[in-house]
């Protein structure tokens, strides 16, 4: 753990291990922090607190800018290392690491943009001047699917507005953090303005730093239920909170679109980390009349699709988090055997040439889907693309809405009149018009609905870390 400049152990002395889920071997051990770990953490960002907030913009926006070339330097090894405890395939681990140095870079150049206004009063003594200023110490709690640019996206701005930082990432990828945080400690950002600590039972944690009044923020990326549990919580001090939570994403395939083109699409998004992206899409929506097609190309993709460790050349697609995950899946997939769906691809867990030792389960195509299956309504978070047709008198934008998450969404078209009213008429916060990647350190990103709160990303990433005030001036 790194705490007030200096890594150290837990409070209680404890370790605890960190295993490879392609192979379930241990990769290595970290301190198992609690919550004394976290108060301390918290006493040591405050501390640092007024220090950080009061270098200018350009100092603050130096120390971004190292950290980022670090990170570049160190682009493979960090890839390995992601590629070790979370399973992605190194070509995607390398992918993700560029992604999260962007928002280092980026925010190191909007630091430089915080601006406040004037405002013209009805008074002519008057004046009104508004600023905006940190709001204070950040506890960011982050998953594993995405190790190393969730830490990047939260830490990146908070720092840019002047917060400082207490990050608690996913028990199940701490080496991830560890190794930013040396890159943190080389940049030479100041002792206690970012503390990381780790920990196997997140509550203990969660608990000190959401009730530690220190903390004036909280940012969390994760699953709806904790998320939930996170906002009451953080009700009771009025912490701020940005929330980036589950998603369910719909994909409408119209009938006037290249149905080998958005079969190609919805393949590389769905498999994607094996499907563990909140963003992934778990409702396919294609028009009947060309069904037929989309599916023959999305099996062949499938076919294609080689799973193993990451490590290896070739491998496009990765093992699950873990037993839990597997189960989740195989659930699913039952249950939409036993109501009617059929499977076009996969559907079972695989273990033959080694992967009994990790948690692999077969990229898996599901047709026939309908709502009253689990998979039609449940997030998803494994590698089942599950097809709904639709016909020419089904509104497609209703059905898609009908979801309790809103935050990704996909359409292909080549209609522009189509395109727009499906932008517009989508409760999501992002929606890829013929587009499977419609994010971007540059761009707001987020969820509508029980998907959460706030953006991360572009402008609206920095406000979140930001207090505004108004000064009005009688002359
Ligand atoms: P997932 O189901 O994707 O693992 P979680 O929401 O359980 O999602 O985990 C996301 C992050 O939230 C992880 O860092 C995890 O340790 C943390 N977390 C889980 N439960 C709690 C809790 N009770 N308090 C604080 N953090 C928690």
């Amino acid at each position: 753990m790194y705490i007030d400049g200096q890594w150290c152990e837990a409070a209680s002395g404890a370790r605890f291990d960190v295993t490879n889920p392609a192979t379930g071997e241990v990769l290595d051990t970290v301190p198992d922090g609690d919550g004394r770990d976290a108060a301390r953490a918290v006493e040591a960002a405050e501390k640092a607190f007024a220090g950080w907030a009061g270098l200018t913009a350009y100092q603050r926006a130096g120390y971004l800018a190292k950290a980022h070339a670090l990170m570049m330097a160190r682009k493979a090894d960090l890839a390995r290392q992601m590629t070790l405890e979370q399973g992605k395939p190194l070509k995607a681990a390398l992918a993700e690491v560029q992604y999260g140095a962007d928002f280092l870079q980026w925010y190191a150049e909007e630091a430089k943009r915080v601006y406040g206004e004037t405002i013209p009063s009805q008074r002519a003594d008057q004046r009104l001047l508004v600023i905006k200023q940190p709001v204070g110490v950040v506890a960011a709690i982050t998953p594993w699917n995405y190790p190393v640019s969730m830490v990047t996206r939260k830490i990146g701005p908070a720092l840019a507005a002047g917060c400082t930082v207490v990050l608690k990432p996913a028990e199940a990828t701490p080496l991830c953090a560890v190794m930013m945080f040396r890159i943190f400690e080389e940049a030479g950002i100041p002792a206690g303005v970012v503390n990381l600590v780790t920990g196997r039972d997140p509550k203990p944690i969660g608990d000190a730093l959401l009730t530690h009044p220190s903390v004036r923020k909280v940012t969390f990326t994760g699953s709806t239920a904790v998320g939930k549990m996170l906002a009451s919580q953080a009700a009771q001090q009025m912490k701020r909170i940005s929330l980036e939570l589950g998603g369910h994403a719909p994909l409408i395939v119209y009938p006037d679109a290249d149905p080998v083109l958005a079969a190609k699409g919805a393949a590389a998004v769905k498999f994607l980390n094996a499907g563990q992206a909140c963003i992934s899409p778990n409702r396919l929506f294609v028009h009947e009349s060309i069904l037929d097609t989309f599916l023959d190309v999305l099996r062949q993709r499938v076919d294609r699709l080689k799973a193993g460790n990451g490590l290896e050349d070739g491998v496009g697609i990765g093992p699950l988090v873990g037993p839990a995950a597997i189960d989740k899946v195989e659930r699913q997939v039952a249950d939409a055997v036993d109501k009617g769906a059929t499977l076009v691809a996969g559907g079972q867990r695989l273990t033959d040439g080694g992967l009994d030792k990790g948690y692999f389960y077969a990229p898996t195509v599901l047709a026939g889907v309908t709502p009253d299956m689990t998979i039609y309504r449940e997030e998803t978070f494994g590698p089942v693309a599950p097809v709904i047709p639709f016909g020419d008198d089904d509104d497609v934008i209703a059905m898609a809405n009908d979801s309790t998450y809103g935050l990704a969404a996909y359409v292909y078209t080549r209609d522009i009149g189509r395109a727009m009213r499906a932008f517009e008429g989508l409760r999501f916060g992002l929606v890829g018009i013929n587009d499977i990647n419609p994010t971007s350190a540059a761009a707001p990103f987020g969820g509508m609905k029980e998907s959460g709160l706030g953006r991360e990303g572009g402008r609206d990433g920095i406000a979140e870390y930001l207090e505004t005030k108004l000064g009005g001036f009688s002359v």
